[in-house]
């Protein structure tokens, strides 16, 4: 088992480099070589969180939702169409759906990585040890402010930080800090505590911390956390720079916290130099909607079709097209932003998960 994993992670950078050469240069609706490098599943909409840039928790739970059986029937279309790539488990709050181990571990004997991001409160001992049990390839927990006060007015609901606290103290007693990540959302009210963030991540030896500039989302209050100090923000975003040159476990590619810069100075502008990533993702919505961009609408329903047929699909072909014309702010977003070919090549080999460590593991973890 040990020896197969070995070979996975030696495999897999040079299959997703395949994928990026392909999508790279096959034209926007070709449908021969094109595959989405992940698939977004959605498994619920509803959040126990109040974020205030996000509407995740106003959503209903639903009930025309897709079965576990139906989620498994992708799994395998998923596997047999694009290969062993990457599902991301994500918004609303994915611990609050029963079907979320159970579904990785599916995932996982079908040669399928999983990534879940979650708010972090419903991880106690019980729930940390069930994750560092299953097949789960990395978990990025939504923090951002070391002081509980500022934590807790981004997500609205008191007694959030905490509840992250716990979450990792528990996956550090655990074994499952390796695989774990921190996700912060750039904003005007914690501009001064991003530095402590990566601190305390270098420290406990979490896997890394990325960050997003906040997104003004229609229907949110994203406006009380918007930076009045624009120059405070910038220099604190000069600062992550600095400390990742040092060696810093921060994941983001240096041309998207420069251009974070731009953005918070200017929020309206766009970003013609940069692609938008989401042609390479497809999200499957509760219901079973397929969509590459969210804001777009959807191109098909796995009800309906194959992944295959949807790619092959006039409406996905148009929708790719559009995708490659559009550089609004959102393309600087975790899911969409593409840095530079020799980011992405670092991304591949130097990360976490990349070949350079795979073989730095073997000594630790002989197959
Ligand atoms: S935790 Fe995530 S999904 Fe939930 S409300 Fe906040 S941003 Fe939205
Ligand atoms: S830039 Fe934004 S709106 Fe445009 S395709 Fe990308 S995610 Fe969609």
């Amino acid at each position: 088992m040990k020896r197969e994993r070995f070979r996975e992670r030696i495999r897999r950078p040079w299959h997703k480099l395949f994928r990026l050469a392909a999508n790279e240069l096959s034209p926007p609706d070709s449908v021969l070589f094109r595959r989405p490098e992940c698939f977004g599943l959605q498994l619920i909409r509803h959040c126990n969180s109040r974020c205030r840039h996000c509407d995740a928790w106003n959503s209903s739970r639903g009930s025309d939702g897709l079965s576990f059986q139906d989620w498994l029937r992708l799994l395998h279309d998923i596997r047999a169409w694009a290969g062993p790539c990457r599902i991301e488990i994500a918004s609303g709050e994915p611990f609050l759906d029963p079907r979320l181990l159970p579904l990785i571990a599916r995932a996982r004997r079908l040669g399928l990585r999983a990534t879940v991001i979650s708010n972090g409160t419903l991880i106690d001992h019980g729930m940390a040890r069930r994750i560092a049990a299953s097949d789960l390839s990395s978990l990025l927990i939504s923090w951002d402010g070391i002081r509980p006060e500022t934590h807790d007015l981004g997500r609205g609901v008191s007694g959030s930080h905490a509840r992250v606290l716990k979450a990792i103290a528990s996956l550090e007693a655990a074994g499952g800090l390796a695989r774990t990540m921190i996700s912060t959302i750039v904003s005007g009210h914690n501009h001064r505590e991003l530095t402590a963030l990566v601190s305390y991540v270098m420290e406990k030896g979490l896997q890394g911390i990325i960050f997003q500039a906040l997104q003004p989302f229609a229907g949110t209050d994203w406006r009380d956390l918007w930076p009045k100090d624009v120059s405070g923000v910038q220099a604190a975003i000069d600062e992550l720079l600095r400390l990742k040159k040092g060696g810093a476990r921060i994941l983001n590619p240096p041309s998207q916290l420069a251009a974070m810069k731009r953005y918070f100075a200017d929020p309206l502008r766009h970003y013609p130099e940069f692609t938008c990533r989401s042609g390479s993702r497809m999200l499957i919505s509760p219901e079973g909607s397929i969509h590459y961009c969210p804001s777009m609408s959807p191109v098909g329903n796995i009800r309906d079709s194959s992944l295959a047929a949807i790619q092959a699909s006039a409406a996905a072909r148009a929708r790719l097209g559009d995708i490659r014309k559009c550089h609004r702010p959102c393309i600087l977003m975790n899911c969409y932003f593409r840095g530079s070919l020799g980011e992405s090549l670092r991304a591949l080999f130097l990360p976490p998960g990349g070949i350079l460590r795979s073989l730095a593991r073997r000594r630790q973890e002989p197959p």
